[in-house]
């Protein structure tokens, strides 16, 4: 065969993504190996990329620790809505079956080097790890959960916001889940509230910030309301760096910036420091 047909052949060429991991933010190609040894953050600029539930999960807790609670628990349609798009049931039900979960989060019992804890972790994946009440629901048990048997509680938020699909309902779950972790405060137990790219909207405006210790996860958006709402409202133009974690660090809205790699160690070394054997 000459070598231009070779060339052509088609089961001759892999796909560009089959080869390289592409940054989302600077479009850097990583080898995917290089990516996954890295645990997805970019080698150029330090992007912490997106991680399933499951990914994440893996990474924080002791191997095989992990134990789900109220996995059942699923979206509720109180309004029966729907818009141009089509009906809200059918988006919920589709993101079921893409992701393999029933909610917005994750929630159960886990170790995290030997110490044990309630953990909750958001998944983007899912309806862009909107606030439902089907979410608030399995963030309240959890903080339940942590209360009875006395753990601390870790949320690892990753989130639009409240979900708008489900009204006032969704937007109730804001209370809701600042009131039951109000209760493990009031308690003495720790509740550590972990950021990760994206956390705004309701989310950030409830769990997301009430932690004893608010963390985030390097150049996550952190924020309430999008840019160009802000720069319409205001009339003026907001600096690049508006909305990342370093950003709001620096304006004191969160405590500290931990490296995926370094996250594990840092939760335990807190839990232990507030006490926690
Ligand atoms: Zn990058």
């Amino acid at each position: 065969m000459a070598w231009f047909e070779m060339s052509a052949a088609p089961q001759a060429r892999k796909p560009l993504e089959a080869m390289w991991a592409v940054c989302s933010s600077c479009k850097a190609h990583v080898p995917h190996e290089e990516w996954h040894a890295a645990l997805r953050v970019c080698p150029r600029c330090n992007y912490h990329d997106r991680l399933s539930c499951r990914e994440r999960i893996e990474l924080v807790t002791d191997a095989g620790s992990f134990q789900e609670l109220n996995g059942r628990i699923t979206f509720a349609d109180p309004l029966k809505f729907e818009d141009a798009s089509g009906p809200y049931a059918a988006k919920a039900k589709g993101a079921v079956a893409k992701t393999g979960l029933n909610e917005a989060i994750v929630t159960g019992t886990a170790k995290i080097d030997s110490l044990a804890v309630v953990l909750g972790v958001m998944d983007f994946r899912f309806l862009g790890g909107s606030l439902g009440s089907g979410t608030g629901d399995r963030i309240l048990l959890a903080a339940e959960e942590a209360l009875r048997t006395r753990r601390p509680y870790i949320i690892f938020s990753a989130s639009g916001g409240a979900r708008m699909h489900e009204g006032i309902v969704s937007l109730m779950q804001m209370a809701r889940t600042c009131a039951a972790i109000a209760k493990l405060q009031e308690a003495g137990l720790p509740y550590i509230s972990v950021l990760t790219d994206p956390t705004t909207g309701g989310v950030s405006a409830s769990y997301a910030m009430v932690g004893d210790i608010n963390i985030s996860e390097p150049r996550a958006l952190v924020g309430f309301a999008g840019r160009r709402v802000i720069e319409q409202t205001i009339k003026q133009k907001l600096p690049d760096d508006f909305q990342t974690a370093e950003y709001v660090l620096e304006h004191g809205f969160i405590d500290h910036i931990v490296e995926r790699k370094a996250m594990k160690a840092f939760l335990a070394n807190t839990l232990r420091y507030a006490g926690v054997k």
